[in-house]
């Protein structure tokens, strides 16, 4: 089994590059973030909750996370791998999928880091919010409250990785095609 954590900032392409993994390596695509939004749409008590952190940038509390992130596991037992777009944002999360994945006897195979510096971001993003009805997408405040909270947040999940020696970083500026011919670079040799 291969289990990806695709890493990086918001707006670094990583759900864009998860949909063609999916194809190529058949695993299963989790987005937590995708998740979030299925359930706000269907105003679960699940989504409620994460929609008053989710309108500000912040993250939704890692217990709600993670548990949301282990029913997913668990209802898709028979697959070949699993690829975590948005997951996990902190070393707390990080750990909890280390152990979840321990009782399934497998590990966390590589995280791929897409890096993109933040102006890059804040443009691609406010572009994405003209389509993706997504109000997070839509308030320039909002989306450097995102890319704060990925850095002060989230990053310190790269180097929990990379202490393990699993962690890749690449440059996520190019044309789709180039960044992921870099992405299957990192996970052919595995
Ligand atoms: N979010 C979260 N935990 C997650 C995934 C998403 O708290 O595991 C929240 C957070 O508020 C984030 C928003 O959902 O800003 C959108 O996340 P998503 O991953 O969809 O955005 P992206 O980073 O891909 O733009
Ligand atoms: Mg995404």
């Amino acid at each position: 089994m291969i289990n990806l954590v695709l890493f990086g900032p918001p707006g670094s392409g990583k759900g864009t590059q998860a949909a063609k993994l999916v194809e190529k390596y058949n695993l299963l695509h989790i987005s937590t973030g995708d998740l979030f939004r299925y359930e706000m749409g269907n105003n679960t008590p699940l989504g409620q909750e994460a929609k008053s952190y989710i309108e500000k940038g912040e993250l939704v509390p890692d217990e709600v996370t993670i548990g949301m992130l282990r029913n997913k596991v668990d209802a898709n037992p028979d697959v070949e791998g699993y690829i975590f777009d948005g997951f996990p944002r902190t070393v707390p999360q990080a750990e909890a999928l280390d152990r979840l994945l321990e009782t399934k006897e497998q590990t966390v195979s590589k995280l791929v880091m897409l890096d993109v510096q933040d102006d890059e971001l804040v443009s691609r993003l406010l572009n994405r919010g003209k389509t993706s009805g997504r109000a997070d997408d839509n308030d320039e405040s909002i989306i450097r409250n995102r890319i704060e909270v990925y850095k002060s947040e989230t990053s310190p999940v790269f180097d929990f990785y990379n202490t393990q020696g699993k962690a890749a970083k690449i440059d996520g500026i190019g044309s789709i095609e180039e960044i992921f011919g870099r992405i299957c670079a990192e996970i052919d040799h595995l």
